[in-house]
């Protein structure tokens, strides 16, 4: 089996072998005490490259380019249609350059060039164009006011949607460029500035984006890239008194440091958190499409993704049946490398993670889950996990209660939907969940009653732009994507005028 990096395209070798610099104020800049992070290939455990180390100075000197580029009339002073066209020019230079971007996050990530091409860079595109859009239609309303203790007096009305300033965007690795451009593209929409701080394992497609942004003509101090760890550069972005709103994508327990920091001083924050989401299999479902849907719906982005559908819960009449079927779609599935088109399941991102992902199916296996398919790496280098069917778990089971964010399913059956819904809900976590049914009644009996952001019916893990994406409960709070998300990057501001 070859690694990735064998199967690099030339203009991403270029890219990769190059130095890496962060984006700060429109320069490529070294970290401050001249400090570099490691970047490995998942796929042979090699070193490819290194980037700068982040300090705390780099992030103040990020923040100030921000806040210098926010107040200057370069970004500021653009009309809305010149906003917009601006962010229509980047969305189509991303395109033009998706295979290079798809491959390097392949490269970086691990993941399957068919998904980083889908998810980091398609979708990206559309959420750039689609917020481009909304550029030109942050407006506010007019409101007739009546105010009660000036009855003789007539005033006039208004809001207005202001940028809300300084954005802190902090992203996790499992879908590095898509989840950095989820929360750029409203900024720059909302003509709001941003420092992102990637993951420190996948920072190449941001400073590649970085890159790019400032060819095409996004303003200087507009987009910074600070890398670094998250416990150094990351914790010094979200408590730097400059930044205005935080955007935050990552595990629970750091998404509560967070959400504890931005409010000490009182600062906006969305946070999109972890999940542990169930798809849950009715007895009339369509088993031809429920059977693959629930087998995708783990091995989608090899689990690593806060809405994988980790918990499978089935009808007792069909229980052996569907279980047969998942167990033997997860078997066949061929690991290699994400840059080989014939691979369906690339490695897991990093060594930390491929050992935390074995030790949650070691767990299950010392607290009495039967392993039906998988459980264990593979006889190559590189981060594989083959991935792993569990049943007859149990809800006290850590491999059960707890995000593994790998490809690790566990499956129990349910008696009825009460039961079902009961099941689906006993967690901490409220991010997605799926619903299997033909029985219309069914769908719109449990949809209101499952405690999670998202609900999907006979499919799983389906995003679009227009849709808001967030969780309830220990899986955040705000959204990504849709108008939401747009809006989250304006503060509304209310007017009376005397009009007397
Ligand atoms: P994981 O454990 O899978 O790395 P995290 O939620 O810790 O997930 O990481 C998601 C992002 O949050 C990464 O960019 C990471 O560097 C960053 N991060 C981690 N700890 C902190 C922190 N204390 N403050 C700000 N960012 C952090």
């Amino acid at each position: 089996m070859k690694n990735d990096l064998a199967l690099l395209g030339a203009e991403s070798k270029k890219f990769v072998f190059a130095e890496h610099g962060m984006m700060i104020g429109g320069a490529s800049t070294q970290a401050s005490d001249g400090g570099t992070i490691p970047v490995f290939d998942p796929s042979s455990g090699d070193q490819i490259a290194v980037v700068p180390e982040g300090t705390v100075e780099d992030v103040d000197r990020a923040v100030k380019a921000a806040r210098k580029a926010f107040e200057d009339t370069s970004w500021a002073g653009l009309k809305p249609a010149a906003r917009e066209r601006l962010i229509l020019k980047l969305a189509l230079a991303l395109e033009e350059h998706a295979q290079e971007f798809s491959e390097i996050e392949s490269l970086n990530s691990g993941r399957l060039i068919m998904n980083t091409r889908l998810f980091d860079v398609d979708l990206s595109v559309d959420c750039l164009r689609y917020m481009a859009g909304w550029a030109t239609k942050l407006h506010g309303k007019t409101i007739p006011v009546s105010v009660p203790y000036a009855p003789d007096m007539d005033f006039f009305a208004y809001t207005t949607r202001e940028p809300v300033g300084v954005v802190a965007a902090i992203t996790p690795w499992n879908v590095p460029l898509g989840q950095a451009i989820w929360k750029i593209a409203p900024v720059l929409a909302a003509g709001c500035t941003v420092v992102l701080k990637p993951a420190e394992n996948t920072p190449l497609t941001a400073l590649r984006f970085a890159l790019l942004a400032k060819e095409i003509g996004i303003p200087d101090g507009v987009i910074n890239v600070v890398t670094g760890y998250g416990a150094v550069a990351g914790a010094a972005l979200v408590s730097h008194p400059d930044v205005n709103k935080i955007s935050f994508t990552g595990s629970t327990d750091t998404g509560r440091i967070i959400g504890i920091e931005a409010a000490r001083n009182f600062k906006k924050c969305s946070l999109e958190l972890g999940g542990k989401s169930p798809v849950i299999i009715l007895d009339d479902a369509d088993l031809s499409q429920a059977i693959p849907g629930a087998a995708q719906a783990i091995l989608g982005n090899h689990g690593q993704n806060c809405c994988a559908g980790s918990r499978l819960f089935v009808q007792e009449s069909i229980y052996e049946e569907v279980l047969a079927g998942v167990a033997k779609i997860v078997e066949s599935v061929k690991l290699g490398p994400g840059l080989d088109p014939s691979s369906e399941m690339g490695p897991l991102v990093s060594a930390t993670q491929q050992e935390r992902v074995l030790g949650y199916i070691r767990s299950g296996v010392e607290e009495g889950a039967e392993v039906v398919v998988g459980n264990s790496a593979i006889d190559h280098p590189g981060f594989y996990v083959k991935p792993t069917v569990l049943a007859n778990v149990t809800r006290d089971m850590k491999a059960v209660r707890e995000e593994i964010f790998g490809p690790v399913l566990s499956v129990a059956s349910f008696k009825d939907t009460e039961e079902a819904i009961a099941k689906a809900n006993d967690t901490v976590f409220g991010l997605g969940a799926s619903v299997w049914t033909k029985n219309i009644d069914k769908v719109h009996r449990m949809i209101p009653r499952l405690k999670v952001g998202i609900t999907w019916v006979n499919t799983h893990n389906v995003l679009d732009i227009a849709a808001p994406f967030g969780g309830i409960k220990n899986s955040g709070i705000g959204c990504e994507l849709s108008e939401e998300a747009i809006l989250q990057h304006t503060n509304i501001k209310s007017t009376i005028v005397n009009v007397d």
